[in-house]
């Protein structure tokens, strides 16, 4: 896709708010406990490479990514640390991986059995942290018996690195905590199946790492937190408060004053009122500002502005207080101009949460760092 790099709309992403947030978590380590940052779908909207550079510099030790080709990308760009690939990777892609050094995740003694051929053939090794199903039902070896077998397989194979098993939380950012203590005692259940454990044992996301103590895990992967928002929207408080990252900015490309009953966008759905000052931001859909966005409100000149009518694939109206010239800055995202443009605000009236706001944000905006 091509950047816009012609049009004034622009996420601005504050490295050093990701390092903090990271010095930050790195001061609630205990010995023997590392960050792991997660980067996955372009760094959570920030831009992978960018964030993982700056949280490497601040302590973070290793990487995690969701599919193979952004462990790649990274390693492209110059990247050594350890890369974790949290997802399911297509056996076949096993050189792959290895060539890059990058390790990736077991999710099964089905998986791992159809690994074997491959190695054998290329005489490879594979670096790989092995998954438990403790609850998600997501991906992982679910019970016992699979594990058992799986172990034995291990241990049977000299083409087989074992660094690492973890498991992963469906409910740590939930006041109830029933479901999270029983995916805990389920996670030792099956670490009992271990002769002897891997070098990391690990189960904490951000909201595991900011909200439960004492639990078995050497690596804190560390999400929505490093991005410095809350990971359970509004329903937990932070016991640390967090620097929000990413801003999302405008200008508005033009503006009109409109008669009375004038129609803006798609459908005639708004009919203006008498003296409406309209203005036009070079943001839509397509950029990731979604259609449902209507009705809210982004701020210019301190001032909440609606926007009004259908947003469109590439732009769309909001309704301006007073003339403002074109050129003017508009905030879209920004908690410091008003929380309620904050992601997690924007999230509640979209009715989805902060993390989606932020991946949907589309390649075609550019990416400045500060
Ligand atoms: C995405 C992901 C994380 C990071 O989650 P946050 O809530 O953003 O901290 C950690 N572990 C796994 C397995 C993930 O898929």
């Amino acid at each position: 896709m091509a950047i816009g790099s012609h049009r004034p709309t622009r996420i601005i992403v504050n490295l050093d708010a990701i390092k903090q947030n990271i010095q930050q978590e790195r001061e609630q380590l205990k010995d023997n406990q590392e960050i792991y940052a997660v980067v996955k779908a372009n760094g959570y909207g920030h831009g992978a490479e960018a964030v993982s550079k700056a949280a490497l510099e601040a302590g973070a030790t290793g990487l995690c990514v969701a599919i193979l080709d952004e462990a790649i990308a990274l390693r492209k760009s110059g990247i050594e640390a350890p890369i974790l690939v949290l997802g399911v990777t297509d056996v076949r892609d096993i050189t792959l991986a290895v060539n890059y050094n990058i390790i990736l995740t077991v999710p099964s003694l089905k998986w791992l059995e159809t690994s074997l051929p491959v190695l054998e053939t290329s005489q490879v090794t594979l670096r790989f942290h092995l998954k438990l199903d403790t609850g998600m039902g997501r991906i992982g070896v679910r019970e016992r018996e699979e594990l058992k077998t799986l172990l034995e397989v291990i241990k049977a194979s000299s083409y087989l690195s074992l660094e690492g098993v973890f498991t992963h939380f469906a409910t740590a950012d939930s006041e109830n905590e029933d479901y999270f203590n029983h995916q805990v005692t389920r996670f030792k259940q099956l670490l009992e199946c271990f002769e002897a454990l891997p070098q990391h044992v690990h189960c904490a996301n951000s909201a595991t790492a900011i909200w439960h103590d004492d639990l078995p895990t050497t690596i804190i992967r560390y999400g929505i937190g490093m991005y410095g928002l809350n990971p359970s929207g509004t329903s937990l408080s932070l016991p640390h408060p967090l620097l929000p990252a990413l801003k999302l900015e405008t200008e508005l490309v033009h503006v009109k004053q409109v008669q009375e009953k004038t129609s803006i966008s798609y459908g005639a759905t708004y009919s203006a009122n008498p003296g409406d000052w309209i203005g036009t931001l070079p943001i839509g859909y397509a950029d990731g500002w979604v259609r449902a966005m209507q009705g809210y409100i982004v701020m210019i000149d301190n001032q909440p502005c609606e926007i009004i009518g259908r947003v469109c694939m590439d732009q769309c109206m909001v309704k301006l207080p007073y003339y403002l010239p074109e050129g003017t800055a508009v905030s879209l995202i920004n908690s410091e101009v008003s929380e309620r443009i904050s992601p997690t605000a924007i999230a509640e009236y979209l009715g989805t949460i902060n993390y989606e706001v932020l991946c949907l944000l589309s390649e075609r905006i550019p990416r400045v760092y500060q």
